[in-house]
């Protein structure tokens, strides 16, 4: 299952980041902050009507500060075009259109997209006297909201909804394959692993327009499975407007990261781990997707004896949150180990869809119990009656315990390595609830 993706563009100031956050703002998440990690406000899990969905505010891509206000709006727009299901078109209704409003609306009429237009600043009753100019636009039915007041938000909601294709969203059809995303920030390596891994055919061959929207996808086999590879950076190829957006490439690596199985996040070896980097895995790990560190151009390296091992801990070092994923050292270049990344790959895919049988976790949680006792407070003594592991794709467990207050991060730690002595779980995040007795053990 993946989830749509809705982008909102506009000018400046009409009123998108706080249409942005009053929607996602109201999100029930179970997703935990991962340290290090600094997060941006572009794109965001949002649910409405027990629908959940992808929240990209265009507004927070912006190209270099030198381009003028319609040229940022089109790189905006062709973001949104690239990425989402369906697009919502912006404009203040205080103001009235602008000609940066009508340029962008005819990049949007060309495409084959759905829009919804949507009048911000509508606060009162009344709507302004040009409101029916906007049907100009050539859009359909103007939506009239207040973002700030939350009102009209629900109807333009539920006239995106009505666009979504759920069915496609919901069933996946390529249930049955392993879908491999390769992310990381420009020049890398990402298209040159791409490339060396399925042929120089392929470039031709997927270079259709509109066939994909944030990537182009290649299906292939290896040793009788089934696989599709996520090329984030094929993109760049078609649309040279947003190359040089920084912020563009973590957004299209959200968007990747979402359809995925197993996210391959390429690191350059001769510059080791940016601020950029960290942001990206962090996406990776907070999804629950399986993770491979790719060190790519290790070529470039100039080696002695440790020069593995050393980097090796240097990446663990930086990106605590994720030791569990394997790293593997590649050179697109000469083709070093890239048979065995997708290897990997398909045993982190395995390891992510593993169960443990609740008999041997129980015995496994009492003998950790037995070795180091749960944490106290306060005379109160944590207690562990029950566990069972209640999901997979990433694993995640539930405890039925006491207090659960008394859990304290470093033992909950303490139970994650526990379990992965055991079970290994390599490549994959594994998730934890706590729940004390009478709470029903649904999420
Ligand atoms: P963005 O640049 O499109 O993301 O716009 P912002 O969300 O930053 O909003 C720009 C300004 O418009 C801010 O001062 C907001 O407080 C204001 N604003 C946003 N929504 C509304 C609204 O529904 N009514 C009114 N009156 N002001 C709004
Ligand atoms: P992307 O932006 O992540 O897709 O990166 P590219 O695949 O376009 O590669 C960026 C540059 O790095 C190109 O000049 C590649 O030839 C070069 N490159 C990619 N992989 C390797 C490698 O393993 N070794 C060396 N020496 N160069 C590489």
């Amino acid at each position: 299952m993946s989830k749509p993706i809705v982008a909102v563009v506009g000018r400046p100031n009409v009123g998108k980041s706080t249409f942005f956050n009053k929607i996602v703002g109201r999100r029930v998440s179970i997703v935990e902050d991962t340290p290090g990690v600094t997060r941006d406000r572009i794109i965001a899990e949002a649910e409405w009507a027990s629908k959940f969905f992808m929240l990209i505010d265009t507004g927070g891509i912006e190209p270099a500060s030198t381009e003028t206000i319609p040229a940022q709006m089109r790189a905006q727009a062709e973001v949104a075009m690239d990425m989402a299901d369906v697009i919502i078109f912006m404009v203040d209704a205080k103001e009235g259109l602008t000609h940066a409003d009508r340029d962008v609306a005819d990049i949007l009429r060309r495409k084959n997209k759905d829009v919804v237009l949507v009048a911000n600043k509508v606060d009162g009753r009344r709507l302004p006297d040009d409101f029916y100019d906007l049907y100009e636009l050539g859009l359909g039915e103007p939506f009239a909201v207040s973002a700030a007041n939350q009102t009209g938000l629900g109807d333009v909601l539920e006239e995106v909804f009505s666009k979504i294709n759920w069915e496609e969203h919901e069933h996946d059809s390529d249930e049955d394959k392993v879908k491999i995303a390769i992310i990381g920030k420009p020049n890398v390596g990402k298209s040159s692993i791409v490339n060396a891994l399925l042929g120089e055919e392929r470039v031709i061959v997927s270079d259709i327009a509109g066939t994909t929207r944030d990537s182009i996808d290649t299906p292939f086999e290896k040793d009788g499975t089934l696989y599709i590879l996520i090329d984030t950076a094929g993109i760049r190829r078609r649309s040279k407007i947003y190359d040089d957006i920084e912020k563009f490439s973590v957004v299209r690596a959200v968007a990747a990261i979402e359809r995925c199985d197993v996210a391959l996040f390429v690191i350059d070896a001769t510059e080791g781990l940016t601020e950029q980097d960290k942001k990206i895995a962090g996406i990776a790990h907070e999804a629950g997707k399986g993770i491979v560190i790719v060190v790519n151009k290790w070529d470039l390296v100039a080696k002695e004896t440790n020069t593995m091992r050393d980097m090796t801990r240097k990446i663990t070092g930086e990106l605590q949150f994720m030791s569990y994923a394997p790293i593997v050292f590649t050179s697109a270049v000469k083709g070093t180990r890239l048979p065995q990344l997708i290897d990997t790959a398909y045993s982190v895919s395995e390891n992510r869809a593993m169960r443990v049988s609740t008999g041997q976790l129980n015995s496994l949680i009492q003998d950790a119990m037995l070795m180091q006792s749960p944490p106290s407070d306060k005379g109160r003594r944590l207690k562990i009656y029950y566990a069972a592991q209640i999901g997979v794709k990433p694993p995640l467990f539930s405890f039925q315990v006491n207090d659960r207050e008394l859990m304290h991060f470093s033992y909950a730690r303490y139970l994650e390595n526990k379990i992965r002595d055991a079970y290994g779980f390599v490549g994959t995040s594994i998730k934890f609830v706590f729940r004390e007795k009478g709470e029903s053990s649904q999420l």
